[in-house]
């Protein structure tokens, strides 16, 4: 693990994967762990509901992903469906 960065010889912050200057990632491994993690995040259920939180327009964007579910498994678009309905009410309930 490489202590500066390979750019501009800033100081490695230990938890950071890219420096906090020049955005370059530390080293290769790096890079290939926040691709993989981004991949992973684009694919899993905490990355779709990520994408809707963000989303300006957060009716359209579960609307988008309600859409796109459909196009899964019909079990597995069952229990997203309702774990996205439960996650919705939680946060509903803690707005409230
Ligand atoms: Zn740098």
């Amino acid at each position: 693990m490489m202590n500066h960065c390979p750019q501009c010889g800033q100081k490695r912050i230990a938890e950071e994967l890219t420096c906090p200057k020049c955005h370059c990632f530390y080293s290769q491994l790096d890079q290939l762990l926040a691709e993989q993690q981004a991949e992973i995040d684009k694919h899993s259920l905490a990355g779709h509901l990520k994408a809707i939180w963000q989303a300006n327009n957060k009716q359209q964007a579960l609307q988008q992903e309600l859409i796109n579910l459909k196009k899964n498994t019909p079990n597995r678009t069952k229990l997203t469906f309702i774990v996205i309905i439960l996650f919705i009410f939680a946060l509903m309930v803690t707005v409230i």
